[in-house]
Protein backbone atom coordinates (compact mmCIF):
# COMPACT_ATOMS: atom_id res chain seq x y z
CA UNK A 1 0.00 0.00 0.00
CA UNK A 2 1.28 3.17 -0.79
CA UNK A 3 0.79 5.87 2.16
CA UNK A 4 0.17 9.98 1.40
CA UNK A 5 -0.75 12.46 3.27
CA UNK A 6 -1.57 15.40 0.52
CA UNK A 7 -4.06 15.96 -2.12
CA UNK A 8 -1.28 16.67 -4.50
CA UNK A 9 0.54 13.35 -3.79
CA UNK A 10 -2.77 12.02 -4.15
CA UNK A 11 -3.45 12.83 -7.21
CA UNK A 12 -0.48 11.77 -9.00
CA UNK A 13 -1.62 8.23 -7.82
CA UNK A 14 -5.24 8.88 -8.74
CA UNK A 15 -4.46 10.09 -12.47
CA UNK A 16 -3.45 6.76 -14.18
CA UNK A 17 -6.54 4.76 -12.28
CA UNK A 18 -8.76 7.16 -13.49
CA UNK A 19 -7.40 6.84 -17.25
CA UNK A 20 -6.95 2.96 -16.72
CA UNK A 21 -10.87 2.80 -16.74
CA UNK A 22 -10.36 0.22 -13.43
CA UNK A 23 -12.86 0.21 -10.43
CA UNK A 24 -11.50 2.40 -7.61
CA UNK A 25 -13.43 1.63 -4.29
CA UNK A 26 -13.28 4.37 -1.17
CA UNK A 27 -13.39 3.78 2.03
CA UNK A 28 -13.28 7.32 4.83
CA UNK A 29 -12.72 6.62 8.19
CA UNK A 30 -11.42 8.38 11.33
CA UNK A 31 -8.90 6.07 11.87
CA UNK A 32 -8.46 3.73 15.15
CA UNK A 33 -9.50 0.91 13.29
CA UNK A 34 -11.26 -2.20 14.14
CA UNK A 35 -12.77 -4.82 12.43
CA UNK A 36 -16.02 -2.85 11.78
CA UNK A 37 -14.03 -0.87 9.75
CA UNK A 38 -11.57 -3.80 8.38
CA UNK A 39 -15.06 -5.33 7.04
CA UNK A 40 -15.78 -2.18 4.72
CA UNK A 41 -12.22 -2.17 3.45
CA UNK A 42 -12.24 -5.82 2.63
CA UNK A 43 -15.62 -5.51 0.48
CA UNK A 44 -13.99 -2.36 -1.43
CA UNK A 45 -10.82 -4.72 -2.34
CA UNK A 46 -13.26 -7.27 -3.41
CA UNK A 47 -14.93 -5.26 -5.74
CA UNK A 48 -12.82 -2.99 -6.73
CA UNK A 49 -9.23 -3.03 -8.16
CA UNK A 50 -8.25 0.19 -6.67
CA UNK A 51 -9.00 0.88 -2.94
CA UNK A 52 -8.29 4.08 -0.76
CA UNK A 53 -8.67 4.14 2.60
CA UNK A 54 -8.91 7.48 4.45
CA UNK A 55 -7.64 8.56 8.17
CA UNK A 56 -9.19 12.12 8.80
CA UNK A 57 -10.43 13.06 12.20
CA UNK A 58 -12.72 15.63 10.95
CA UNK A 59 -12.82 18.77 13.62
CA UNK A 60 -16.15 19.94 11.73
CA UNK A 61 -18.10 17.56 12.29
CA UNK A 62 -17.45 17.17 16.19
CA UNK A 63 -19.87 19.62 18.18
CA UNK A 64 -18.29 18.90 21.38
CA UNK A 65 -14.51 19.69 21.48
CA UNK A 66 -13.80 17.48 24.11
CA UNK A 67 -15.11 14.76 22.57
CA UNK A 68 -12.92 15.75 19.42
CA UNK A 69 -9.81 16.21 22.11
CA UNK A 70 -10.36 12.55 23.45
CA UNK A 71 -11.40 10.50 19.99
CA UNK A 72 -8.77 7.84 19.83
CA UNK A 73 -5.47 8.28 17.67
CA UNK A 74 -3.47 5.47 16.30
CA UNK A 75 -1.89 6.14 12.88
CA UNK A 76 1.06 3.49 13.50
CA UNK A 77 -1.14 0.66 14.57
CA UNK A 78 -3.58 1.65 11.82
CA UNK A 79 -1.42 1.40 9.20
CA UNK A 80 -0.18 -2.35 10.75
CA UNK A 81 -3.75 -3.42 10.28
CA UNK A 82 -4.12 -2.04 6.69
CA UNK A 83 -0.73 -3.36 5.37
CA UNK A 84 -1.73 -7.17 5.04
CA UNK A 85 -5.68 -6.43 3.74
CA UNK A 86 -4.44 -3.69 1.01
CA UNK A 87 -2.55 -4.09 -2.30
CA UNK A 88 0.74 -2.89 -3.53
CA UNK A 89 -1.21 -0.30 -5.60
CA UNK A 90 -3.68 0.74 -3.05
CA UNK A 91 -3.76 3.84 -1.33
CA UNK A 92 -4.15 5.11 2.29
CA UNK A 93 -4.62 9.06 2.47
CA UNK A 94 -3.54 10.88 5.97
CA UNK A 95 -4.07 14.69 5.80
CA UNK A 96 -3.26 17.15 8.17
CA UNK A 97 -6.70 19.80 8.65
CA UNK A 98 -4.31 22.26 6.74
CA UNK A 99 -4.65 20.29 3.99
CA UNK A 100 -8.43 19.58 3.97
CA UNK A 101 -9.31 22.88 5.18
CA UNK A 102 -6.52 25.18 3.77
CA UNK A 103 -9.44 28.05 4.80
CA UNK A 104 -12.30 27.80 6.93
CA UNK A 105 -15.20 25.93 4.81
CA UNK A 106 -18.92 27.23 5.39
CA UNK A 107 -20.65 25.61 3.24
CA UNK A 108 -24.41 25.02 4.50
CA UNK A 109 -26.32 22.12 3.21
CA UNK A 110 -29.62 21.58 3.79
CA UNK A 111 -31.12 18.04 4.51
CA UNK A 112 -34.71 19.03 4.77
CA UNK A 113 -36.17 17.05 7.84
CA UNK A 114 -33.17 14.39 7.93
CA UNK A 115 -30.70 16.33 9.71
CA UNK A 116 -32.82 17.91 12.33
CA UNK A 117 -33.50 14.81 14.20
CA UNK A 118 -31.54 11.74 16.21
CA UNK A 119 -28.38 12.80 15.56
CA UNK A 120 -28.76 15.76 14.18
CA UNK A 121 -30.86 17.56 17.21
CA UNK A 122 -28.53 15.66 19.87
CA UNK A 123 -25.12 17.16 18.01
CA UNK A 124 -25.68 20.36 16.37
CA UNK A 125 -23.78 21.00 13.46
CA UNK A 126 -22.41 17.19 13.21
CA UNK A 127 -23.85 16.31 9.63
CA UNK A 128 -23.46 19.77 8.06
CA UNK A 129 -19.62 19.02 9.10
CA UNK A 130 -20.01 15.44 7.83
CA UNK A 131 -20.95 16.98 4.60
CA UNK A 132 -18.24 18.79 4.29
CA UNK A 133 -15.89 16.87 4.34
CA UNK A 134 -17.43 13.66 2.49
CA UNK A 135 -18.03 16.52 -0.29
CA UNK A 136 -14.24 17.48 -0.70
CA UNK A 137 -13.52 13.69 -0.34
CA UNK A 138 -15.80 12.48 -2.97
CA UNK A 139 -15.06 15.45 -5.49
CA UNK A 140 -11.48 14.84 -4.89
CA UNK A 141 -11.16 10.90 -5.16
CA UNK A 142 -13.99 10.42 -7.98
CA UNK A 143 -14.27 7.30 -6.79
CA UNK A 144 -16.84 4.45 -8.77
CA UNK A 145 -17.93 3.07 -5.16
CA UNK A 146 -17.40 4.35 -1.41
CA UNK A 147 -18.45 2.02 1.64
CA UNK A 148 -20.31 3.20 4.47
CA UNK A 149 -21.52 1.14 7.70
CA UNK A 150 -25.12 1.00 8.78
CA UNK A 151 -23.68 1.12 12.10
CA UNK A 152 -23.78 5.53 11.66
CA UNK A 153 -27.51 4.62 9.79
CA UNK A 154 -28.54 8.27 9.75
CA UNK A 155 -25.10 9.20 8.46
CA UNK A 156 -25.36 6.94 5.83
CA UNK A 157 -28.90 8.63 4.90
CA UNK A 158 -27.31 11.90 4.71
CA UNK A 159 -24.62 11.21 2.49
CA UNK A 160 -26.65 9.26 -0.13
CA UNK A 161 -28.62 12.79 -0.31
CA UNK A 162 -25.42 14.37 -0.35
CA UNK A 163 -24.07 12.19 -3.51
CA UNK A 164 -27.07 13.20 -5.08
CA UNK A 165 -27.15 16.62 -4.17
CA UNK A 166 -23.47 17.13 -5.46
CA UNK A 167 -24.47 15.56 -8.62
CA UNK A 168 -21.18 12.69 -8.45
CA UNK A 169 -20.86 9.60 -9.95
CA UNK A 170 -19.95 7.43 -6.94
CA UNK A 171 -22.27 4.52 -6.19
CA UNK A 172 -22.57 4.70 -1.93
CA UNK A 173 -22.88 0.92 -0.90
CA UNK A 174 -24.09 -0.02 2.64
CA UNK A 175 -22.31 -2.29 5.08
CA UNK A 176 -23.69 -4.60 8.00
CA UNK A 177 -22.81 -3.48 11.50
CA UNK A 178 -19.59 -5.39 12.62
CA UNK A 179 -20.37 -6.45 16.48
CA UNK A 180 -18.50 -7.93 19.44
CA UNK A 181 -19.44 -11.40 20.88
CA UNK A 182 -21.55 -9.54 23.33
CA UNK A 183 -23.54 -7.49 20.83
CA UNK A 184 -21.81 -4.33 21.31
CA UNK A 185 -21.28 -2.17 18.10
CA UNK A 186 -18.04 -2.38 17.09
CA UNK A 187 -16.82 1.48 17.53
CA UNK A 188 -13.21 3.48 18.05
CA UNK A 189 -15.04 5.12 21.30
CA UNK A 190 -15.45 1.54 22.60
CA UNK A 191 -11.23 2.04 23.37
CA UNK A 192 -12.39 4.94 25.95
CA UNK A 193 -14.30 2.65 28.33
CA UNK A 194 -12.92 1.38 30.99
CA UNK A 195 -13.83 -2.08 32.74
CA UNK A 196 -16.86 -1.63 34.16
CA UNK A 197 -18.37 0.67 31.35
CA UNK A 198 -17.31 -1.76 28.32
CA UNK A 199 -19.94 -4.55 30.65
CA UNK A 200 -22.55 -1.82 30.72
CA UNK A 201 -22.34 -0.86 27.27
CA UNK A 202 -23.53 -4.20 26.17
CA UNK A 203 -26.81 -2.82 27.73
CA UNK A 204 -27.07 -0.71 24.72
CA UNK A 205 -27.45 -3.62 21.80
CA UNK A 206 -29.13 -5.40 24.11
CA UNK A 207 -32.01 -3.28 24.57
CA UNK A 208 -32.20 -3.26 20.70
CA UNK A 209 -32.62 -6.91 20.16
CA UNK A 210 -35.10 -6.72 23.32
CA UNK A 211 -36.93 -4.48 21.42
CA UNK A 212 -36.63 -6.63 17.76
CA UNK A 213 -38.15 -9.55 20.34
CA UNK A 214 -41.13 -7.37 22.04
CA UNK A 215 -42.12 -5.83 18.74
CA UNK A 216 -45.44 -8.37 17.94
CA UNK A 217 -46.52 -7.70 21.66
CA UNK A 218 -46.78 -3.61 21.66
CA UNK A 219 -47.26 -0.67 19.06
CA UNK A 220 -44.13 1.31 18.45
CA UNK A 221 -45.17 3.81 21.09
CA UNK A 222 -45.43 0.80 24.16
CA UNK A 223 -42.47 -0.49 23.24
CA UNK A 224 -40.64 2.57 22.99
CA UNK A 225 -41.88 3.78 26.59
CA UNK A 226 -41.07 0.00 27.69
CA UNK A 227 -37.61 0.17 26.55
CA UNK A 228 -36.79 3.57 27.18
CA UNK A 229 -38.69 2.67 31.23
CA UNK A 230 -35.73 -0.18 31.39
CA UNK A 231 -32.97 1.60 30.21
CA UNK A 232 -33.76 4.76 32.71
CA UNK A 233 -33.45 2.69 35.88
CA UNK A 234 -29.39 1.35 34.56
CA UNK A 235 -27.68 4.33 36.51
CA UNK A 236 -24.29 4.02 34.70
CA UNK A 237 -26.41 4.76 30.98
CA UNK A 238 -27.00 7.85 30.30
CA UNK A 239 -29.93 7.57 27.54
CA UNK A 240 -29.96 10.09 24.95
CA UNK A 241 -32.57 8.98 22.42
CA UNK A 242 -34.16 5.56 21.65
CA UNK A 243 -36.49 5.75 18.82
CA UNK A 244 -38.47 3.54 16.58
CA UNK A 245 -38.61 4.65 13.03
CA UNK A 246 -38.90 4.31 9.46
CA UNK A 247 -35.56 3.42 7.44
CA UNK A 248 -36.40 5.83 4.74
CA UNK A 249 -36.62 9.24 6.62
CA UNK A 250 -35.91 8.10 10.23
CA UNK A 251 -39.44 9.46 10.91
CA UNK A 252 -40.72 8.08 14.44
CA UNK A 253 -43.67 5.79 14.10
CA UNK A 254 -46.68 5.11 15.55
CA UNK A 255 -48.26 2.20 13.99
CA UNK A 256 -46.20 -0.95 12.73
CA UNK A 257 -48.00 -0.53 9.14
CA UNK A 258 -46.74 3.04 8.84
CA UNK A 259 -43.47 2.01 6.70
CA UNK A 260 -42.64 -1.06 5.19
CA UNK A 261 -38.63 -0.40 6.64
CA UNK A 262 -38.68 0.32 10.28
CA UNK A 263 -35.02 0.55 12.90
CA UNK A 264 -35.13 1.17 16.27
CA UNK A 265 -32.16 3.31 17.00
CA UNK A 266 -30.10 4.48 20.16
CA UNK A 267 -27.73 6.66 21.70
CA UNK A 268 -26.24 6.67 25.08
CA UNK A 269 -23.96 8.04 27.11
CA UNK A 270 -21.21 5.98 29.39
CA UNK A 271 -19.58 8.21 31.50
CA UNK A 272 -17.74 10.98 28.93
CA UNK A 273 -18.15 7.98 25.95
CA UNK A 274 -21.10 8.62 23.52
CA UNK A 275 -22.29 5.83 21.65
CA UNK A 276 -25.22 4.82 19.41
CA UNK A 277 -26.18 1.76 17.37
CA UNK A 278 -29.27 0.84 15.55
CA UNK A 279 -31.12 -2.22 14.67
CA UNK A 280 -33.82 -3.33 12.13
CA UNK A 281 -36.65 -4.33 13.38
CA UNK A 282 -39.12 -4.71 10.27
CA UNK A 283 -37.87 -5.34 6.57
CA UNK A 284 -41.06 -5.80 4.31
CA UNK A 285 -39.07 -5.18 1.01
CA UNK A 286 -38.08 -8.69 0.85
P1 LIG B 1 -15.59 6.22 11.62
O1 LIG B 1 -14.12 5.95 11.60
O2 LIG B 1 -16.22 5.96 12.94
O3 LIG B 1 -15.95 7.54 10.99
O4 LIG B 1 -16.23 5.10 10.67
C1 LIG B 1 -15.84 4.96 9.34
C2 LIG B 1 -16.83 4.07 8.64
O5 LIG B 1 -16.86 2.80 9.27
C3 LIG B 1 -18.26 4.62 8.71
O6 LIG B 1 -18.91 4.41 7.47
C4 LIG B 1 -18.89 3.80 9.80
O7 LIG B 1 -20.28 3.67 9.69
C5 LIG B 1 -18.19 2.46 9.58
N1 LIG B 1 -18.25 1.67 10.82
C6 LIG B 1 -17.87 2.06 12.06
N2 LIG B 1 -18.11 1.08 12.95
C7 LIG B 1 -18.67 0.05 12.26
C8 LIG B 1 -19.16 -1.24 12.61
N3 LIG B 1 -19.14 -1.67 13.88
N4 LIG B 1 -19.65 -2.02 11.64
C9 LIG B 1 -19.70 -1.59 10.35
N5 LIG B 1 -19.25 -0.38 9.95
C10 LIG B 1 -18.75 0.43 10.89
Amino acid sequence: MIVVSTKRELLTLLKPVWKGGKKLGFVPTMGSLHKGHLSLIERSVRENQTTLVSIFVNPSQFNDKQDLLNYPREDEKDKSMLSPILGQKDIVFMPDEKEMYPEPDNTNFNFGKLDKILEGAHRKGHFNGVAQIVKKLFELIKADNAYFGEKDLQQLMIVRKLAMMINCKTSVIACPIVRENDGLAMSSRNKLLNKEQRKEAAKISAALFEAYSLQAKYSPAELKKLIISKLETNKALDLEYFEIADGYELQSLSDWNDSSLIYALIAVKIGPVRLIDNYKLVDNNN
